[in-house]
């Protein structure tokens, strides 16, 4: 089941390398800015979840320690499920970096674009607001491409939002072109809720990614 999801991430990732590429001038990710890994939700469909989870099986003694006790102290905030929006920084951030990089789920590997939606309206990353990715071209308060900004730079790449919506990216559509089951959506620390898992919350007895 996973190496039908597994050839869906290698189409996403070529696809989502193009975009990336194209908007060049106002992409500012760099190693070490984890913002959009912090303070979020994180949806993870259970076929995401079991492929971050393989990854497991790669990382040492001490980094699962680290992801374990992140996980802790996320599953361990009061107030975490008692509103819809409750948000944490992901427990697989170690020293602003993703322990588990490749495995990462699909929302992951959209942070920073500017995401385009089927009624062609355009949704710039939250970290436009901070100062980072498209900051120098959009129009912050009419969320609109500024002329002046971008006239400035100088550039020949156009600002662009494309479909990278969570929800388009996991469309039944691509689970029947690449033969797989997304499964069940939930944020990503819902799925380790010690009473939701068998194993009392092991993360060395998960690293089966018995989910
Ligand atoms: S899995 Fe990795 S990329 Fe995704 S939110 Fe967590 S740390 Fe960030
Ligand atoms: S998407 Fe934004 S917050 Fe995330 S690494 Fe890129 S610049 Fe930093």
């Amino acid at each position: 089941m996973l190496n039908g999801y597994i050839n869906y991430l290698k189409f996403l990732d070529e696809k989502l390398e193009k975009f990336f590429k194209s908007q060049k001038p106002f992409i500012f990710c760099k190693k070490g800015c984890a913002r959009c890994c912090k303070n979020a939700q994180f949806p993870y469909s259970v076929t995401e979840m079991k492929y971050l989870l393989s990854g497991l099986l790669t990382l040492d003694k001490d980094t699962l320690s680290v992801i374990e006790k992140n996980l802790e102290n996320v599953l361990g905030q009061k107030n975490l499920f008692k509103g819809k929006k409750f948000r944490y920084d992901c427990p697989f951030l170690i020293d602003n970096q993703c322990s588990v990089y490749q495995y990462r789920g699909v929302v992951c590997r959209t942070f920073g674009l500017m995401t385009k939606y089927e009624n062609d309206k355009l949704r710039a990353p939250f970290c436009t607001f901070q100062g980072l990715n498209y900051s120098n071209v959009l129009n912050l308060k009419k969320r609109t491409i500024s002329p002046v900004k971008y006239k400035k730079l100088n550039v020949t790449e156009e600002p662009l939002g494309f479909n990278v919506s969570y929800k388009y990216l996991t469309d039944e559509d691509f689970e029947k072109a690449f033969c797989f089951k997304f499964g069940e959506k939930k944020p990503l620390i819902e799925w380790f809720i010690p009473s939701a898992a068998s194993d009392k919350g092991s993360l060395k007895k998960r690293k089966s990614a018995q989910i």
